[in-house]
């Protein structure tokens, strides 16, 4: 069996390029015992994947150069050697950027096509949804009246957040990049009030749609939005720490003058709980996460939405557009039928 795969090709530096990648077809060594052999039907972009493009350090090792990227992926079964699955299921495995892979059947996780659509895996019912539900609710704590504020709001993480802070009661605000995202954020996903990071005064419509300060801000991105984000923060708030994509592609600190003791005094004078979090942490909270999803969505609740795009060879200038805001939604390459 041969497989198409995007292999890292040299560390970018900045925004990642085309030609930091190689496409190759390679011919896979036949699954051993314990193993599937597997076709690609989606494979999950995510913004974690600059972070492995990169070999300094950080909570997970770099794909190394000559290896396919990495990425989650819904494949299905051409071939197991194991009797947990059967030629034809579809399984949630980490197949990264190839059409076909061989992978250990312990680390698959077979899916039911019945219960959702297969794409869902890789978002509000996958990684995403559950960064948003236990980052929430294990550090942001909202409570019925408070504030909660979400950047990259239209994205799989930043929609699931607002829209679980309006089930427990909270008055959600997002904030996305342009405006027919924050369109999305009023019309589909339900947010109080919404903010286009990109306008000019978007520091005063902030505080004018927070008119009672922030209790939660549950940090995407940084940059910016955190430094509109800062002084609006009230006694107590909690910041659950999930991303930083602001800073990426940052091949340096920011030029300007040294902040830390601004953002210090505000954490001292106003008790604030600023707390980073790797969902990998949180992976015991699925169980509980993946049925109560279901039900919201089924409630009509919580609603996703997906950029699904079709076709391995557009997987580069897709993870691109993940980076600068290209994408609407979960964004998912379709591998193939
Ligand atoms: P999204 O689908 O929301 O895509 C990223 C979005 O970030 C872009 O669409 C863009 O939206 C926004 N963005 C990019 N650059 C900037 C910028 N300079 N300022 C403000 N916004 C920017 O991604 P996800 O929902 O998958 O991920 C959201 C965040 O959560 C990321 O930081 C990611 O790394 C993090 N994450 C962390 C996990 C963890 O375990 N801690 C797990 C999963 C995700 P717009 O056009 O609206 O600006």
């Amino acid at each position: 069996m041969k497989s198409t795969r995007i292999v890292l090709a040299s560390r970018p530096i900045g925004m990642p390029e085309q030609e930091n990648f190689r496409t190759e077809t390679v011919e896979l060594e036949p699954p051993k015992p314990g193993q599937a052999l597997l076709q690609t039907l989606y494979l999950s972009l995510d913004p974690y994947m600059r972070g492995r493009m990169s070999d300094a350090p950080s909570y997970a090792p770099p794909v190394e150069v000559d290896q396919t990227m990495c990425g989650g992926t819904v494949s299905q079964v051409l071939e197991s050697t194991d009797p947990a699955l059967r030629s034809g299921d579809i399984v949630l495995g980490y197949g990264g950027w190839q059409t076909h892979s061989v992978e250990w059947v312990a680390g698959l996780q077979k899916l039911d096509p019945a219960l959702a659509p297969l794409t869902t895996a890789l978002g509000v019912l996958g990684m995403p949804g559950l960064t948003a539900y236990s980052g929430l609710l294990t550090i942001g704590k909202p409570q019925p009246g408070e504030t909660v504020v979400v950047a990259a709001a239209t994205g799989p993480v930043g929609a699931t957040v607002g829209q679980i802070a309006k089930i427990k009661g909270a008055r959600a605000v997002g904030i996305a990049g342009g405006p027919e995202k924050v369109a999305l954020l009023r019309e589909r996903f339900g947010f109080d009030a919404a903010i286009d990071h990109r306008a000019p005064d978007f520091a005063e419509q902030l505080a004018a749609a927070t008119p009672d300060g922030i209790d939660v801000y549950f940090e995407n991105v940084g940059g910016a939005v955190f430094d509109a984000v800062l002084p609006r923060l009230n006694q107590y708030a909690r910041i659950p720490v999930c991303g930083l994509i602001a800073n990426y592609n940052d091949t340096d600190l920011p030029p300007g003058p040294d902040r830390l003791p601004l953002i210090m005094s505000a954490i001292l004078r106003r008790s604030l709980t600023v707390r980073g979090f790797i969902v990998s942490e949180f992976m015991n909270q699925a169980a509980e996460f993946i049925p109560a999803a279901a039900q919201w969505l089924a409630e009509g609740k919580l609603t996703y939405l997906e950029d699904v795009v079709d076709g391995l060879d557009h997987t580069v200038e897709s993870f691109q557009g993940l980076l600068t805001g290209k994408n609407r939604g979960k964004l998912v390459i379709k591998v193939s039928e």
